[in-house]
């Protein structure tokens, strides 16, 4: 594993507020730099808008299923993955979307820091929002014992115990990462049974360090200074008890980001994804949805990496048809 980081060292361009695009991809994620590479090769003018490099992929400690990579960190694979976009020019801008909003046949992409990107289409690969528990003690003890981060935060837990809250692959492979490290690793569940892959579940079931408390839900995160225990409820016998733990990560899963879709005007499913076809376009010609944050009936829900970036190619290249058609009708066909 390379101690050096590409994106944390990386520095992003300048571009000119008159620049125009063909694509414009919001979001550094896999998704997002699966199409940007798609797009780039097409020879579409493309940029990346962003408010971080890699996205949730980075707080992945290992990944066993990224075809050709049997075992890395988030972090590397996404070095890896810039430093092949950055063979290719596209500006990577970091800032955060507010708006976009059509202006005769170009999209305008407003941003937190007031830059107005205008571009014939944008593929948004925005990923999801990590869900909280919204307990008493989660707000307050952030970076003091509640973390969202296993790879980040697990140093400091060294020879410590700690709670992860979950049930679900990310929450399994962060106890896996954390029974290294700390004493004892609790992992509490609010069902009675796992939706993680078997691998995982059968490695927490044979590792020593770690307990599995089922049916049971933190009611609050208790402390002084920094969490100290945990009230927890067993959901079917309704006994309450003090946890005593040292740290708190909880790993219940995302959300998309629904109100943005609902401001720009795409159409969402009852859960708040983006309502997407088969290759990946919406309700409004020239937006594009890929990757975690992309929904309804035609999307097969498999939130991995790999169908991330495979999702933000088919994105690009839907794109690039519908720019080579919109151009020909605009008879300046360059593509
Ligand atoms: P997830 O699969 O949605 O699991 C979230 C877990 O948190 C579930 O067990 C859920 O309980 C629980 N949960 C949700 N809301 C809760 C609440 N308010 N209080 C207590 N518990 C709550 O999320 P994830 O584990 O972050 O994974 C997201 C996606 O990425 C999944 O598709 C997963 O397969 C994928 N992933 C893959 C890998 C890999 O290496 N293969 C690694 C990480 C993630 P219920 O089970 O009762 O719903």
């Amino acid at each position: 594993m390379s101690s050096f980081k590409l994106r944390e060292v990386f520095k992003p361009q300048k571009i000119e507020p008159s620049e125009e695009f063909d694509t414009i991809i919001i979001g550094g994620g896999p998704a997002g730099l699966g199409a940007a590479l798609y797009s780039a090769r097409y020879q579409l003018k493309t940029i990346i808008v962003t408010k971080t490099i890699g996205g949730q992929a980075v707080l992945a400690p290992f990944i066993e299923n990224y075809l050709g990579l049997p075992n890395i960190s988030g972090s590397d694979l996404v070095d890896k993955f810039l430093k092949h976009i950055m063979n290719y020019n596209i500006p990577i801008v970091i800032d955060e979307v507010v708006n976009i909003r059509k202006n005769d046949v170009k999209w305008i992409v407003e941003t937190k820091s007031e830059r107005n990107i205008q571009g014939y289409v944008v593929i948004l690969a925005t990923g999801s929002e990590r869900r909280k528990l919204n307990v008493p003690g989660e707000e307050e003890f952030i970076g003091r014992g509640v973390s969202y981060c296993a790879t980040c935060d697990a140093p400091f837990f060294k020879n410590k115990t700690v709670a992860v809250i979950g049930g679900g692959d990310a929450a399994l492979i962060s106890a896996l990462y954390l029974a290294a490290i700390a004493s004892k690793v609790y992992i509490i569940h609010r069902r009675g049974e796992f939706r993680a892959i078997k691998t995982y579940i059968d490695r927490v079931f044979e590792n020593p360090k770690i307990e599995t408390i089922m049916n049971t839900i933190v009611l609050e995160i208790i402390g002084k200074d920094k969490v100290e225990a945990l009230r927890i409820r067993n959901i079917i016998t309704g006994e309450e008890k003090l946890l005593k733990i040292d740290g708190v990560f909880v790993e219940i899963g995302s959300k998309p980001p629904t109100e943005l879709f609902k401001k720009i005007g795409i159409e969402t499913d009852e859960n708040g994804y983006a309502i997407v076809k088969p290759d990946h376009s919406t309700n409004l010609p020239g937006i594009y949805v890929a990757g975690d944050s992309a929904g309804g009936p035609y999307k097969y829900r498999l939130e991995q990496i790999i169908t991330a970036v495979a999702e933000g190619a088919i994105a690009a290249d839907s794109a690039a048809k519908y720019i080579m058609s919109l151009k020909r009708e605009l008879g300046k066909s360059k593509v």
